[in-house]
């Protein structure tokens, strides 16, 4: 028995053409999967195709904002219809608005919400009836340390984020009947473009993510490859519904 072989499998991973999409997606493409990358920059896709395919990977790109329900199913649908199935989905695509709640305007709170958490809905939905028709599936929701944690300058990204973790239990429950596995994982701090904005926005967060980190160091995409590459994986069968941070020990230090 392979644990760990996704020969023939097909990924979709949305804002898989650059950080934590592509780290994960080189996780899964390790195992053997076909990935399906999902964003609306295609110029970064384009890199992010040549970096899969320089793997061995087979890739496809399909661009779109998946805001709109019609963007998810279009995805789907073209994912099935380059590459014949969905196994695996990874709803990662999600943006950030920093500033405090008394400040948002009604755009930018459901700007955020959408993006985040609404995208990772439609798109689910979207992938359920494909994955029925494999006998199964997994799904792979990013949190963050926001799941967790409040910031001050953090309402709207913390309300899409808490609310993956309890999308994510919902939908375990309802589908774990049909053999579709769901799970969030919780990046703590990685050094992508979205936390290069934030860098530069919050005073002092570069270096209080390293002292409050036990591994005292901000973590990077790849180290999205091995939880990504676990829960596409029948490694991970019965493991369902949960939230898995991957921080560094960050969560679990005072
Ligand atoms: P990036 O900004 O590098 O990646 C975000 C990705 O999402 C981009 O590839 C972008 O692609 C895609 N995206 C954004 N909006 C849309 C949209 N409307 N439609 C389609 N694609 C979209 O940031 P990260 O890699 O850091 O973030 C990835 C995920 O990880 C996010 O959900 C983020 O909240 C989460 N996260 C990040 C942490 C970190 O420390 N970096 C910590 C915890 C969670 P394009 O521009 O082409 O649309």
């Amino acid at each position: 028995m392979n644990l760990f072989d996704l020969k023939g499998k097909v990924a979709v991973v949305t804002g898989g053409n650059g950080g934590i999409g592509l780290g994960m997606a080189r996780g899964i493409a390790s195992l053997g999967a076909t990935i399906v990358i999902a964003g609306r920059n295609e110029a970064k896709a384009e890199e992010a195709l040549a970096t899969l395919r320089g793997m061995g990977a087979q890739a496809g790109f399909v661009a779109g904002d998946v805001t709109h329900k019609a963007t998810c199913e279009a995805l789907i649908a073209s994912a099935e219809k380059q590459f014949g199935r969905v196994d695996i989905l990874v709803n990662n695509a999600g943006t950030s608005i920093r500033k405090p709640p008394q400040d948002f305007s009604e755009a930018e709170w459901h700007h955020v919400l959408d993006t985040n958490l609404t995208s990772a809905f439609f798109c689910s939905q979207a992938a359920y009836p494909a994955m029925l028709r494999q006998g199964g599936g997994k799904m792979i929701n990013i949190g963050s340390m926001m799941s967790l944690f409040g910031a001050p300058f953090a309402t709207a990204y913390a309300a899409s984020k808490g609310g993956i973790v309890q999308m994510t239990r919902a939908m375990a429950t309802a589908w774990a009947k049909d053999n579709i596995q769901v799970n969030a994982v919780l990046p703590g701090w990685i050094d992508t473009d979205l936390t290069k904005r934030a860098r530069e926005q919050v005073d002092g967060l570069h270096a209080s993510v390293e002292t409050r980190t036990p591994q005292g160091r901000w973590g990077t995409p790849d180290d999205m490859a091995g939880i990504g590459a676990f829960l596409a994986s029948k490694a991970s069968d019965f493991v369902t519904g949960t939230a898995i941070p991957v921080d560094g020990g960050f969560s679990i230090s005072m």
